[in-house]
């Protein structure tokens, strides 16, 4: 995680994570221990830490939604046009929400 000159926390140090949905919160509002509890909580940062941004993606692709399929230069590129807004999430709500519960039915 990494903690940027404005006071928000991100998830990463690549400059494409900066205006995107996936900050955490802001130091002027959260102790430290209260930013790496959302952090360690929040199941978007989770799924791309255990599958890459390429989950996302893929669950597009099943979906239909041929919208986010062009080149990128990298990972954190294709990151960084998943969560420039919150309209993935929207559109993923219900198997991002059938990941958590499969994770949560191991523990
Ligand atoms: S893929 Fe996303 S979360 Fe991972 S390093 Fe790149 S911008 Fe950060």
């Amino acid at each position: 995680m990494v903690i940027h000159h404005d006071g928000i926390l991100y998830p990463c140090c690549s400059p494409a994570v900066f205006d995107t949905i996936l900050k955490i919160g802001s130091i002027r509002d959260y102790s430290l221990d209260e930013l790496k509890d959302k952090l360690y909580k929040n199941i978007l940062i989770y799924i791309i830490k255990k599958e890459g941004p390429g989950w996302f993606y893929n669950q597009l692709q099943k979906k239909g939604i041929t919208s986010y399929d062009k080149p990128y230069i990298s990972t954190c590129h294709l990151c960084h046009e998943l969560f420039k807004d919150s309209f993935v999430i929207e559109l993923l709500k219900n198997e991002i929400n059938e990941y958590h519960e499969k994770m949560l039915s191991k523990i």
